[in-house]
């Protein structure tokens, strides 16, 4: 049956080394655990090697964290639904904020139940996900600031996301320079300047963070050990942390072009196929349902990942360095979308090692 096998020790190792990292440039690290649904194990691993805030988009991946017995912080990094704001205020330490109408609506809400929250307000630098625009963010802030006082723990921004933009010294700079309007306009400082996810992670490897921003919400370079925007494997870290494993369900000889008139496929796709007379093709128990295929290596030489249904793998085994038969399984190393597909089906398998 196809499953996952967690690699414990590397995960740990990634996420001491990266909290390291982050340590010498006075920085303090959220590890985020969305790409594993909030997997409490996993969960447990990243607070085991000295994190101390758990970053998660979903709250029910926080609730998963809690109900198996795990104590942490909790930052929100999904703008809350306004459906949710009880559910934030039960489970969130700190929540990321995108508009003055949430702000105000929550702060509101945990004033009536007494249910302290933290805001870090986001400030879009460029990328153009979440936040204010960074050139609308002074009277923003102030007005955020008016709203809910010192319970405006910091700001922040996102990088490399929607738009790829690459993080730099300048992009962070804005975030200081509006922290320091901000101490102009009301005499009040924030505490935290958070900054930035796995793309950003350059700048603490070069030593250039800007002095003042104190906090990154790192989850690609501890979980993969990869850093995507800047298409890299992240020096100092393991790659090893998650396996994909997929059983031989078939292995035939069969031609590399589809006989008869090609329309579309399974999804709608347009499939091109290379003449390269008959190959031997074997079929996984994984499909588009469990797994990103474009997002997978496989660890056997030789093997070709060649299409996906909703449950079928088609791997070419052809020039493999190993021989398969029907019952024997192959193993993949994965992308983060792999990983993220991978982690949130059911119907795999999660083994920890
Ligand atoms: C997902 C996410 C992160 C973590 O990003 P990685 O690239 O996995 O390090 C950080 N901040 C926010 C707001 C996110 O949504």
């Amino acid at each position: 049956m196809a499953k996952v096998v967690v690699n414990t020790v590397s995960i740990g190792a990634n996420a001491k080394r990266v909290r390291e990292l982050a340590e010498v440039n006075g920085v303090e690290i959220a590890a985020v655990t969305k790409v594993v649904c909030g997997d409490p194990t996993i969960a447990s691993i990243l607070l085991n090697s000295g994190v101390k805030e758990i970053g998660e988009s979903r709250l029910e991946n926080i609730s998963r964290i809690t109900n198996a017995g795990i104590d942490s912080d909790f930052l929100l990094l999904r703008l809350p639904e306004r459906s949710k704001f009880r559910e934030v205020l039960d489970n969130v330490d700190t929540v990321l904020i995108g508009d003055l109408d949430s702000l105000s609506k929550l702060y509101e809400l945990s004033s009536e139940t007494g249910q302290e929250v933290n805001f870090i307000y986001m400030i879009d630098t460029g990328d153009l996900r979440e936040g204010v625009m960074y050139y609308e963010a002074e009277s923003v802030l102030e007005k955020a600031f008016e709203i809910a006082g010192e319970n405006l723990e910091g700001i922040g921004t996102n990088l490399g996301c929607f738009g790829g933009v690459i993080a730099t010294p300048k992009k962070f700079e804005i975030l200081l320079s509006l922290g320091e309007f901000l101490r102009k306009k009301t005499g009040y400082s924030l505490r935290r300047y958070s900054a930035g996810n796995t793309a950003s992670l350059p700048l603490l490897e070069k030593g250039i963070v800007p002095k003042g921003i104190n906090h990154f919400r790192l989850g690609e370079s501890i979980l993969c050990g990869t850093d995507v925007t800047n298409n890299r494997e992240v020096p100092g870290t393991l790659q090893d942390t998650f396996t994909l494993y997929g059983e031989v369900i078939e292995i035939a000889e069969k031609p590399s072009v589809p006989i008869g008139e090609i329309g579309r496929d399974a999804f709608g796709r347009i499939p091109h196929f290379e003449d390269k007379g008959k190959r031997i093709k074997a079929i996984l128990d994984l499909g588009e349902q469990d797994v990103l295929p474009s997002g997978l290596t496989p660890l056997v030489g030789g093997c070709e990942v060649l299409h996906a249904s909703s449950d079928h793998l088609i791997v070419d085994v052809t020039e493999s360095e190993k021989s398969f038969s029907v019952g024997d399984s192959i193993g993949f190393r994965m992308s983060y979308g792999a990983l993220l597909r991978v982690m949130t089906s059911p119907y795999i398998r999660k083994v920890y090692e």
